[in-house]
């Protein structure tokens, strides 16, 4: 039984490197006028409020978006807009978007999304928040096998993020065979992993599948409040693209060292890799 919520890590440091890679790939996507697709195989519940009861349990969010604020980095200004612009609504206010809500306020009138969500009380605020926009579809259903069917899409240029909890250790394996599948179908689409440090040895298995599949042009970044640890929960966080936008090493490069600064207070740690070059 799904007993994730993200209402408790909500704008959290994983939550900035996510949002932040998926802002940049989509503000890349735009730089030409053809229409593009959104899919978030696992989206949540679209908003969050950061004073609710789940989120002031954790605290997460402190050392995440709370330690972010009044911060001038130009190349962090895109992602901080976006968060900012989404931060009021109907009243309240104190409020940090998910995936689905920073892609919505992104797309433009020709672009799609396609968001799937298995929780009945997230798949219920993620259509409400959803339901009056006509180019976005919110469906209650597996995420990785709704993926596969939705491959190729019409617009043949998208993102396609994958962002599930690791609830069931067979993602660790699912996430590689449903990225080899997809890419069969799709190769051109750029794909972003998010994944959780919790133990390094099944991230190194991770990268080792991905380094072994084939796949070209996968890059992975990686920003933590502290090195690895033996069972303290989640110390990093990563994410892993394929077919990357070229400008996204670059501004990454910059910002994750500032970024582990910033949130690590003094033990952030970050990483760059390239997994796989071009065919
Ligand atoms: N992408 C969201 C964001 O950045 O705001 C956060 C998503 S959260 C990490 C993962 C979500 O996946 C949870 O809301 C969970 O209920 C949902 N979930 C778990 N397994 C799923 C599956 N097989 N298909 C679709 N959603 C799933």
């Amino acid at each position: 039984m799904l007993s994730y919520r993200h209402a408790f890590h909500a704008g959290n440091y994983a939550d900035v490197l996510k949002h932040l890679v998926q802002v940049e790939i989509l503000r890349y996507l735009q730089q030409k006028d053809k229409p593009l697709v959104y899919i978030d195989t696992h989206a949540g519940a679209g908003l969050y409020a950061l004073d609710s009861a789940a989120a002031e349990k954790t605290a997460e969010y402190r050392d995440g978006i709370g330690r972010l604020q009044g911060c001038d980095w130009p190349a962090l200004q895109p992602y901080l807009n976006v968060v900012a612009q989404l931060s009021e609504r109907d009243g309240q206010s104190n409020l940090y978007p998910g995936s689905p809500a920073i892609a919505q306020a992104l797309l433009r009138p020709q672009d799609r999304a396609q968001l799937y969500e298995l929780h009945p009380s997230d798949y219920a605020l993620l259509s409400e928040l959803m339901q009056r926009d006509r180019r976005i579809r919110v469906q209650q259903s597996d995420g990785f096998q709704g993926l596969i069917a939705s491959l190729p899409p019409a617009e043949r240029r998208g993102l396609v993020l994958i962002d599930p909890p690791y609830e069931i250790k067979s993602d660790y394996d699912t996430v590689v065979s449903t990225l080899v599948k997809a890419h069969k179908r799709f190769a051109t689409g750029i794909y972003a992993l998010w994944y959780p440090v919790v133990e390094r040895t099944r991230i190194d298995k991770l990268e080792q599948a991905l380094r072994n599949s084939g796949i070209p042009r996968i890059q992975l970044f990686e920003l933590g409040l502290m090195a690895d640890t033996d069972g303290r929960g989640m110390t990093s966080a990563g994410m892993i693209v394929i077919n990357p936008p070229w400008t996204l090493k670059t501004t990454l490069d910059e910002l994750l060292p500032a970024l582990a600064k910033q949130l690590g207070q003094g033990q952030g740690v970050w990483r760059s890799v390239e997994l796989a070059g071009e065919a």
